[in-house]
């Protein structure tokens, strides 16, 4: 403390802002901007005199050189007494925490790489950094799928390979995948990793198939991208079914990595079973390792789901509501995730609380609203062309009963957006029959006044 009864710490503070006005930023903030006073206790800290210190070495030398007088005159004015200045250079390190103190800095440091690693893995292979293990709520229906992932993740090439992990669409399955990407960067740093939909591998094929003059380059960069890495995880496979030259060069790129030992994982909205038009040899491939499914979460899960979800995003959420976005969205949980980020977002802007009212009146879930299943659909058919229920799910083919069988399989379709498997199983028919009927009947309704007449007339019983 001087006799102004400023504190060095002050006056350098008050000098700072005019000495902003005199020098130029371009000099202020490098060079300025990191000198600080000694304290008193310092080895630097002299009694009666104002010691600037600063880690910058070539900061202090041009200070000293060009600004010094500048700065000792306006220190001098601030405190109003001719105090001796000096500008010095002090490194950093000299104030360097003890040794036993850089432990958890090493520690911080080696967290800091695993972060800058799993970021650096997100962009190259646009994995997303939400679909870890730690995100994923397990439940009866994933356990077996889940603990195969974290099996694989965490020796991978070793166990189960290649893993192949099924289920109906929005149900987990990239999540699972990419939560096994995550855990071996974090687990072996080293490893390469490479994540990609099958969609994405087929137009990259067909690129570098095409001719010209550098299509050997192309090629090779694109077997490069593929064949060198350690680990493959290649989601929607299905898309690969039937399509020769991409499945070809699946065979190929898994016997190249398989035989190196490199880890591959495959995902699926389709089991295999179902891969009719897939040749033989590559079907045996996929299931070589191990074949997993992911079932609809139970209630249970789902809620489960809702509120980690909620936690996550830092939303207060009551089991109330959860249990309500969990019992109306029971077999997606994709959807499920849409409807509890809406909800939330719009009680969130709108500053409302949440509640299964709002949550209702947000998803515009009428209530008073008839559940239309597809039972209903075939009794309101069978009453409009007057028939019966039995007479609809037969093979009977007099007019009347086909029209009103083709008028439900086209209302169940259009209605209910089922899956022509799932339609063929309420009217013991198969799917190729289904679709064509539907297609069949969607077609007539173009240009058929009458029929387009009755099943408007059917729909406004809905
Ligand atoms: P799929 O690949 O089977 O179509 P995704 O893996 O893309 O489905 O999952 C859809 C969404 O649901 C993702 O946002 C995912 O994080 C979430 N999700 C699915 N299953 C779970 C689960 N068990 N726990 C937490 N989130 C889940
Ligand atoms: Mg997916």
């Amino acid at each position: 403390m001087l006799n102004s009864g400023l504190s060095y710490d002050e006056i350098w503070e008050r000098s700072k802002e005019i000495l902003k006005e005199k020098i130029p930023n371009s000099t202020f903030e490098p060079w300025i901007m990191p000198v600080v006073p000694a304290k008193e206790g310092e080895d630097c800290y002299k009694k009666d005199c104002m010691v600037l210190k600063s880690d910058k070495s070539f900061g202090v030398s041009f200070l000293n050189q060009k600004y010094f007088h500048e700065i000792q005159n306006t220190i001098n004015s601030v405190c109003g007494v001719n105090l001796p200045v000096n500008i010095i250079f002090m490194p950093s390190d000299v104030k360097k925490a003890p040794k036993k103190k850089e432990k958890p800095a090493e520690h911080i440091v080696l967290m800091k790489e695993q972060i800058d690693n799993l970021k650096q893995m997100h962009s190259f292979c646009a994995l997303n950094l939400k679909y870890t293990f730690e995100n994923f709520v397990v439940g009866e229906n994933s356990l077996v799928a889940y603990n195969a992932a974290k099996q694989v993740s965490e020796a991978p090439g070793q166990k189960f390979n290649p893993l192949f992990i099924s289920g109906s669409v929005g149900i987990g399955k990239t999540h699972l995948m990419q939560a096994i990407g995550h855990n071996i960067l974090k687990n072996f740093p080293d490893l390469k990793v490479k994540y990609a939909k099958t969609e994405e591998f087929t137009n990259q094929l067909v690129d570098s198939c095409q001719k010209g003059q550098e299509s050997y380059q192309k090629m090779k960069k694109f077997r490069d991208r593929y064949r060198n890495v350690d680990v493959l995880l290649l989601d929607d496979i299905q898309f690969a079914e039937g399509k020769k030259r991409t499945e070809e060069e699946i065979f190929n790129t898994f016997d190249a990595l398989f035989h190196l030992g490199k880890q591959i994982v495959f995902a699926s909205d389709r089991p295999i079973s179902s891969f009719k038009n897939t040749p033989d040899r590559l079907k045996s491939r996929y299931e070589w390792g191990l074949s997993v499914d992911i079932l609809v979460p139970d209630f249970k899960t789902r809620v489960e789901i809702i509120e980690k979800h909620a936690l996550r995003s830092n939303f207060e959420i009551t089991r109330e509501v959860a249990e309500f976005l969990a019992e109306t969205f029971d077999n997606n949980v994709r959807e499920l995730e849409g409807a509890y980020n809406k909800v939330s977002a719009y009680a969130s802007i709108k500053g409302v609380e949440l509640t299964v009212e709002s949550a209702k009146e947000i998803l515009g879930i009428d209530e008073n609203a008839k559940k239309i299943t597809p039972e209903i659909i075939i009794e309101e058919c069978a009453k409009y062309y007057n028939v019966t229920k039995k007479d609809i799910l037969s093979t009977a083919r007099a007019k009347e009963i086909k029209e009103a069988r083709q008028s439900a399989i086209y209302l169940t379709r259009e209605l209910l957006n089922l899956s022509f498997p799932a339609i063929g199983e309420i009217f013991n028919k198969n799917h190729t029959t289904i679709l064509y009927s539907y297609e069949k009947l969607k077609k007539e309704l173009v240009f058929n006044k009458a029929l387009q007449s009755s099943i408007s007339e059917i729909e406004k019983l809905f």
